[in-house]
């Protein structure tokens, strides 16, 4: 049995590799996003002989797992509880998280899948976490300090991409896009940013908006505040050095907001960028029901959540022509997230 952890921080990603007796069984690796690929076969072939693997990533860490999980690879998530501490900027490193798919004593690692994504087990707590906050999100909303739609009395809806770019996935739905001449929003995280300046460059380039949506795309709860402060300002940071723009939304990762997200928010001057039409197109239900989910949810003034990265979105480039008539025959017309009125 082998057991690999991979961490993040403000370079990329790095994985170790341990056997059953804690040495190291594979050279230390470091990756940068655009080579998440590489990274999932890298895992891969360690198990060609039929070798058992066990990987595990932390809560800080939201991008990789459906990837290496549509892989076939055995992914595990460790939450802050069974974890010590962190760096200010950066998961714990890869060899602690590679020593707890080793040793989980009595640490509960949760097992992830695709079809359940990267918060199993925390969906609950999360929704809870919503629940106490409608209230102060209308507030909010009504001092423009987050929006989860426009205005229903215009015929504009937004289309919204999250979690990339991505090295093949972003073209193609930038070029789809290009082909029925509408603009969307996409929000990219810090370590993206990093390693794909190219592809956020002919987002910004062909008019789109780009927002920000975290660095590592952690679980924000899971954050102190210095902690969202840097996932926060440094994605921000590199995302005006590729587009001389500094973003003025941010959106959660997972939507993941609770009552001291809020309060923490009050710091900030981005705008909390929310939907109101989802299509879990991450759990890849089809391309058909993408488009027919978009549609049948969409009222004017929405704002539609898709993904071009965080793994494999072939269904979501196919979903969108038909996706992008359906609406122009219903006469609303895409816009970026800034344009829409509220
Ligand atoms: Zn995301």
């Amino acid at each position: 049995m082998l057991f690999a952890g991979v961490s993040w921080s403000a370079y990329g990603l790095t994985v170790e590799v341990l056997d059953d007796a804690g040495a190291p069984a594979a050279p230390t690796r470091h990756y940068d996003v655009v080579r998440t690929a590489d990274l999932v076969a890298d895992l891969l072939a360690l198990t060609a002989d039929g070798q058992q693997l066990k990987v595990v990533v932390d809560s800080t860490n939201g991008l990789l797992d459906g990837s290496m999980s549509v892989a076939g690879l055995e992914v595990f998530r460790a939450d802050p509880h069974v974890l010590g501490l962190r760096p200010l900027f950066g998961s714990v490193d890869a060899r602690q998280l590679a020593e707890l798919a080793r040793r989980p004593g009595k640490a509960e690692l949760a097992r992830l899948s695709v079809e359940d994504g990267s918060l199993r087990g925390r969906i609950g707590q999360m929704l809870e976490g919503w629940h106490l906050i409608q209230e102060r999100m209308d507030t909010m909303a009504e001092a423009g300090n987050l929006r989860r739609h426009g205005s229903r009395n215009e015929a504009t809806v937004a289309l919204t991409f999250d979690d990339g770019p991505h090295p093949l996935y972003t073209g193609q739905v930038l070029d789809v896009l290009d082909r029925y001449d509408v603009r969307a929003t996409f929000f990219c995280t810090g370590l993206s940013a990093l390693s794909m300046p190219e592809e956020i460059g002919r987002i910004a380039d062909g008019g789109h908006t780009v927002g920000n949506h975290t660095w590592s795309h952690p679980y924000l709860p899971d954050l102190t505040p210095a902690e969202l402060r840097e996932q926060v300002e440094r994605t921000s940071d590199a995302l005006r050095r590729v587009t001389g723009t500094r973003p003025t939304l941010m959106r959660p990762p997972y939507g993941s907001l609770a009552p001291r997200i809020l309060d923490m928010w009050k710091a900030f001057d981005e705008t909390l960028a929310l939907w109101d039409v989802e299509v879990d197109d991450w759990a890849m239900p089809g391309a058909e029901t993408i488009t027919q989910r978009a549609l049948s949810q969409t009222q004017p003034g929405s704002v539609i959540l898709m993904h071009d990265a965080g793994g494999d979105r072939s269904q979501t480039v196919a979903a969108l022509p038909a996706l992008i008539e359906g609406l122009l025959e219903r006469g609303l017309r895409p816009v970026t997230f800034d344009e829409l009125h509220s």
